[in-house]
């Protein structure tokens, strides 16, 4: 994966080409090609597809952001049929369920993805897909991708990873039985907290092709330069990722012995941390205030730490308890971050 990461996506091996991708702006192209217009296609786009489409083992199609992605997916289903989702997914993915069921336009059962069983009673011939997200936003509950492909495949739906959180080196949902990987890019991939862009990737040509007809009229495309970043960004994948879960580890364990700390989630891969205060909304409120090298930001999965509570925000579901504050773990010194999360957290027991 690492050689993919570094190699996929290039210019061909040819005397005086570059050897990465240039930034082609364009809005129209010489006609008689493949691409014609702007809004269809682009060689930077394609680089950067091609190297995430070569990491999870599908082709992929990119966008203008994760969301641009998912409700580009999401709007592919049919009027009239049942979408299956976990209780605790993206707060944004939610949010566009919700719309699209209060318009009438579908019926949406949440589920708690990590309860297989559960998953499966919601599973009937009505299903036409089954949302998975694992680990989810920010609950951290991991899902039994396989187990829950052969239910809804064995019922006729289709599903839909966001892969956000794991990435594909920890997790490749098509190699699982999934039909569709959806990235906000914007995270992991990326990884430097510049740039917004959305992936999805499937090995379906038809879906392949529905999306990329979706995208060519909805235009939620992404920039060239959002396009250029997030491949140089994949270019260290694998080491940010190896750096920042290693580090998070390491954090976990030291984490659940502090005293200011009630509760620690954590599936035990990736960079992603859940914890929940003794202390409550105010002392989740005041940690987030008193750190210094963690930065007080939404977002996650740049080479940075960050950490937020995500009660603060309106639409956060009230599952999520008040006092829970998610840790994006960067590639820092892992000394450093502890000593000065520990600070933050002794400031909540003064
Ligand atoms: C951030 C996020 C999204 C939304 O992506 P944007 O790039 O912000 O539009 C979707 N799913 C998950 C799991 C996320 O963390």
């Amino acid at each position: 994966m690492s050689t993919l990461a570094v190699k996929a996506g290039r210019p061909p091996s040819e005397p005086d080409q570059p050897l990465n991708e240039p930034i082609v702006m364009a809005s129209t192209y010489v006609a008689g090609g493949e691409v014609e217009y702007g809004r269809y296609g682009n060689q930077t786009w394609r680089a950067f597809e091609d190297a995430v489409g070569a990491l999870e083992g599908g082709r992929a199609l990119s966008f203008a952001s994760g969301m641009a992605a998912i409700t580009t997916v999401l709007d592919l289903v049919a009027p009239g049929q049942t979408v299956v989702a976990p209780r605790h997914c993206y707060q944004g993915t939610l949010a566009h369920l919700a719309a699209l069921e209060q318009r009438g336009v579908l019926e949406v059962v949440l589920v708690d993805i990590d309860n297989t069983a559960q998953v499966a009673a919601a599973l009937d011939d009505n299903v036409a897909l089954l949302w998975i997200e694992s680990p989810t936003n920010p609950a951290l509950e991991v899902a039994d991708i396989p187990a829950l492909c052969d239910a809804a495949h064995a019922v006729g739906a289709r599903v839909i990873v966001d892969n956000t959180f794991a990435t594909p080196l920890v997790q490749r949902p098509l190699t699982q039985g999934a039909d569709v990987v959806v990235h906000s890019a914007t995270k992991y991939i990326s990884g430097h907290s510049d740039a917004l862009i959305g992936i999805v990737v499937t090995s379906d040509d038809q879906i392949h092709r529905a999306v990329d007809e979706a995208r060519r009229v909805r235009g939620a495309i992404p920039g060239t330069l959002e396009a250029w970043l997030a491949l140089r960004g994949l270019r260290t994948l694998h080491l940010r990722v190896e750096r920042a879960q290693a580090n998070a580890a390491g954090l976990v364990a030291r984490l659940r012995e502090h005293p200011a700390v009630d509760r620690v989630r954590y599936p035990g891969f990736g960079a992603v941390i859940a914890i929940e205060l003794t202390g409550g909304a105010d002392a989740a409120d005041l940690f987030t205030r008193s750190t210094s090298l963690w930065v007080h930001a939404t977002s996650l999965g740049g080479v940075e730490s960050s950490l937020e509570r995500r009660r603060r925000w309106q639409g956060e579901p009230l599952t999520i308890p008040e006092s829970l504050v998610r840790l994006s773990v960067g590639i820092e010194d892992v000394d450093d971050l502890w000593k000065d999360l520990s600070q933050a957290l002794g400031q909540t027991l003064a």
